[in-house]
């Protein structure tokens, strides 16, 4: 049996999944999700049949016609992949549809939080679906589904899916997985929702609360706790303009509703693009125009990577690299040319960065890596992202940006609702671009490590500012208040990006004394800042990194501070390990495995 991706045990020989009517138990008592679900397979099959688990224990597998038990076996846990769940399809009867009932306390895809609310939320990129329910968890499957959730009534879900109802349990729906005495107690209520549009698996998503919301546009609305929620339609409300700009742009928006779900602070992305519903970290707030960019972000997902899903996690370039891409364009149109030439630069230091990271594996490099045998939450970074979005720069700047335009246009409307390949978009390229690969060296880019010769570092008056001035401050020379005083979090970060890690303590230091950047409201501000002061040997600032550490769950901060102490001394070190000793619960799984790996990394 050929395997159809690396990160699936999905055969490629038998029908994928293409529905699921999920029934679930959220039981925060004990942090334990109960489920059945009904798969319906593209056609009808026997025979040995393979889904993707993870930490999931299976109870029974029917068929859900005769109710005959189906023969399965789980396999030992593969520490990549999870476990592989096999089933035996009648010979003499073909199955359409199969009905699995599971229970998990140790789902790597969701998160339960005590306090000071009970709040439960799932992040199920890039694969994770499998530990929340039995599926065949690899993007080239699509799937439509309808889900009941049975939460306490005290608090209300939301999910990205259409919402359909709100009520009481009824007798028996539970089904295998959960019986009358729990589906139907006291206390418990139902939420219904129905997704009738096929989306990849790691785009499932739920969030169950105290959920309040506020209407900011025709299609979205903000939800998010009732502390936060008035700030966050302010911030947002700018969003309509932004859906416009990208219809403009990609064609129309196809997902009916674009709401935006805030979510508490151990939220481990800046944004997750769920269909309909984008999960977003309060860490984004700041009353700042920058902000706007992650929403941008999520939002060009609706066209590259919802509508056209990368095949495999080895394409992962196709659904980031293009989406950062449009996001730069959505905020040319919203906030002009200099905004997105910084956003530009701050990508072209990333991507610099990220190949130093590699230095000694490079193969994490290409924009097409082999992921055989690797964990995707392991080597993520912004290759996909900025050396993709360099990519697609390389071929605008050759054909000209209304060739690029028209091509991009096409692109979408050919392969919506489908998962594609690397070479599928190349074929895709020399076919609608005659010639285009006697211009642009296409192997290189695709193939190739590092940065090509022919990417190119993005020029604009404020970016080119910013890095003088931070090069003078490197010899010395401070930056005059004048010169500053305009600046908002995007600046501040470029230019601290600019510094390296290099600098002086007392330069830290004197930096800090003047424009109090440890102690910044914008959370890109103060992280950049003290990675960099931890990494030139501040001490000064463990208490400020270990008390974000403990308030903070995005990864791209764990990250920069997490290793900025393993790496500075002995005793900041000591420090981390102590610090995520006592943080580790307030961390999503997926992140707890990040840090764990950059401690014993470090170890
Ligand atoms: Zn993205």
């Amino acid at each position: 049996m050929a395997p159809m991706d690396p990160h699936s045990y999905a055969d490629g020989e038998s029908p994928l999944t293409s529905r699921v009517a999920l029934i679930l138990y959220l039981d925060f008592a004990t942090c334990s999700l109960h489920g059945s679900a009904l798969l319906t397979l593209s056609a009808p099959h026997s025979g040995p049949l393979s889904l993707d688990t993870r930490s999931l224990t299976i109870h029974s597998a029917i068929d859900p016609t005769s109710l005959s038990p189906i023969p399965f076996s789980v396999s030992q846990p593969d520490p990549v992949l999870g476990s592989r769940l096999s089933l035996s399809l009648p010979a003499e009867t073909p199955l359409s549809s199969i009905l699995i009932s599971f229970s998990t306390s140790s789902s790597s895809a969701l998160h339960f939080l005590s306090s000071p609310f009970p709040y439960a939320y799932t992040q199920c990129h890039s694969i994770h679906a499998r530990s929340l329910f039995p599926c065949h968890d690899t993007p080239a499957a699509r799937l439509r589904f309808t889900a009941l959730l049975n939460i306490p009534s005290s608090l209300s879900a939301v999910m990205a899916a259409r919402h359909h109802a709100r009520r009481h349990p009824i007798p028996s729906e539970g089904g295998l997985s959960c019986p009358d005495s729990l589906w139907c107690a006291p206390g418990r209520i139902v939420e219904h929702f129905i997704m009738d549009q096929p989306i990849p698996p790691y785009l499932f998503a739920f969030a169950v609360g105290h959920i309040v919301s506020r209407d900011i546009g025709p299609r979205t609305r903000v939800y998010a706790g009732p502390d936060v929620v008035d700030e966050a339609a302010r911030e947002f409300a700018g969003t309509e303009e932004m859906i416009r700009a990208g219809e403009k742009l990609y064609g129309p928006y196809g997902w009916e509703r674009f709401d935006l779900l805030v979510l508490p602070m151990s939220f481990p992305y800046a944004g997750m693009e769920n269909p309909r519903m984008v999960f977003l970290t309060p860490t984004v707030i700041k009353g700042d125009p920058a902000g706007a960019h992650v929403v941008a972000h999520e939002l060009a997902h609706s066209w590259t990577g919802n509508l056209i899903t990368n095949k495999t996690n080895e394409d992962f370039w196709l659904n980031e690299g293009f989406t950062t891409y449009a996001e730069r364009r959505i905020v040319e149109v919203v906030q002009g040319e200099e905004r997105a030439a910084l956003s530009m630069g701050r990508g072209w230091r990333e991507l610099n960065r990220t190949v130093e990271r590699f230095r000694d594996n490079m193969e994490f490099t290409k924009l097409k890596p082999c992921m055989q045998g690797i964990d995707p939450d392991d080597v993520y970074s912004q290759i996909p992202y900025e050396k993709g979005f360099q990519f697609l720069w390389r071929i605008e700047r050759q054909v000209g940006r209304p060739v690029f335009d028209e091509f991009t246009k096409k692109y979408i409307s050919t392969f919506k609702f489908q998962s594609i390949d690397t070479e599928t978009f190349i074929d895709f390229l020399k076919a609608n671009v005659p010639g285009i690969e006697n211009q642009i060296d296409l192997r290189l880019w695709v193939e190739g490590i590092g940065i090509p010769p022919d990417a190119m570092e993005p020029v604009s008056a404020v970016y080119n500012k910013i890095k003088t001035l931070a090069s003078e401050f490197k010899y010395g020379q401070m930056s005059g208040d004048d010169e500053v005083v305009q600046w908002n979090g995007q600046e501040w970060q470029l230019y601290l990006e600019n510094l390296s890690s290099n600098i002086d303590p007392s330069q830290a230091l004197a930096l800090d004394a003047r424009y109090r950047l440890s102690e910044s409201r914008d959370w890109e501000v103060k992280v950049a800042f003290l990675e960099l002061a931890i990494s030139a040997g501040c001490k000064e600032y463990f208490a400020e990194a270990e008390r974000l550490l403990k308030q903070v769950g995005r990864m791209r901060y764990l990250r920069l501070l997490y290793t900025a102490l393993a790496k500075c001394s002995n005793e900041g070190k000591m420090l981390a390990h102590r610090i995520y000793a006592e943080a580790r619960n307030c961390y999503h799984p997926i992140a707890q495995g990040v840090v764990e790996s950059i401690l014993s990394k470090h170890a």
